[in-house]
């Protein structure tokens, strides 16, 4: 929702200012702006959700999640919990929900879908206590008659919806991708592949690096002109500051995810070292290589019995 992640944006940038959150409130009041559950912002949902760590792209505790969308950045985050220090460590909801940073295919970004109707999977406790994939739930039914055709509609025709009706152990899961990422890595011509992915990936890292010291020459340009500027300008370049400033927190963010996935280095075509890589390697690691080399992993309904394959119930699309 691009118009929400604007104006928290702003909001944020506000209280960063000096703004009250009263004062936030009610600009946001006038603006017509409301929660996504469709009330007017309040001081404490506001608050609640300006430090909520996800906005941020933060896990719960405090990492960055990969790929994860950044609505403010965590130096801004940082400036907001200083305001609000009595917010620190208020005990969140994500801390009783499982970690989605603890799964390969979960969370904001990740590849997994229900192969059904294409909602992100979340991953939770079902059963006998055992994680598992799964299509989250689908709100209550809103069943309506449709008055001249006496036709019910359903909720699950809701588009935007999840259907709920996919589940799969979550080991199960991740080692049968585990196992397809790894064979694909092994195939020889997957090699000159992911070499390909890698150097995109490295060609944008020396672009977005060029473009962060000239974003430093301008900011510097900009800061010994206000120095001396006549009054006039002064305003005008302050706002040029604050781009600039900002254009630099938002580089720097991309940079530090692109980062990450260039870090990754698994040894490529040897299928000893590749397996001792993954089994070794950190879960931000493994996290990346899959986001490298896989678009989507969409889990289809199994079929009733035992010894059935997983593999037969996903299709991945790769990059
Ligand atoms: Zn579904």
């Amino acid at each position: 929702m691009p118009d929400e992640v604007t104006y928290l944006r702003e909001a944020t940038s506000r209280l960063l200012a000096g703004s009250t959150k009263a004062a936030v409130v009610r600009w946001m009041g006038e603006e017509g702006f409301v929660t996504t559950a469709g009330n007017p912002w309040t001081t404490v949902v506001l608050t609640r959700t300006l430090l909520n760590p996800r906005l941020a792209g933060l896990g719960s505790k405090g990492d960055p999640i990969e790929g994860a969308p950044i609505v403010i950045t965590p130096a801004e985050r940082a400036g907001l919990l200083a305001l609000h220090p009595q917010h620190a460590d208020a005990p969140g909801d994500e801390k009783k929900a499982p970690d989605e940073r603890e799964w390969i295919l979960a969370g904001v970004g990740a590849a997994g879908q229900c192969g059904l109707c294409g909602a992100g999977l979340e991953v939770s406790w079902v059963g006998a206590g055992k994680p598992s994939y799964r299509c989250p739930p689908p709100p209550p039914m809103t069943s309506q008659v449709d008055d001249v055709t006496g036709a019910v509609e359903s909720g699950r025709s809701l588009k935007a919806s999840p259907c709920g009706r996919i589940r799969m152990t979550a080991p199960l899961l991740e080692d049968a991708v585990a196992e397809q990422v790894l064979a694909e890595l092994l195939r020889p011509e997957a090699r000159d592949r992911f070499e390909a992915l890698l150097a995109d990936v490295r060609a944008e890292i020396e672009r977005l690096r060029d473009h962060q010291r000239r974003t430093e020459k301008t900011l510097q340009a900009v800061k010994s002109a206000l120095r001396s500027a006549p009054d006039s300008t002064r305003a005008a370049l302050t706002e040029a500051q604050k781009a600039a400033q900002k254009d630099g927190r938002d580089t720097r963010t991309r940079l530090r995810y692109l980062e990450q996935i260039v870090d990754v280095a698994p040894p490529v075509g040897e299928a000893e070292g590749l397996v001792r890589w993954w089994n070794a390697a950190p879960l931000s690691s493994k996290r990346a290589l899959v986001a490298l080399e896989i678009k989507v992993v969409r889990v289809n309904p199994g079929r009733r019995g035992r010894n059935a394959n997983p593999h037969d119930r996903i299709d991945i699309l790769w990059n």
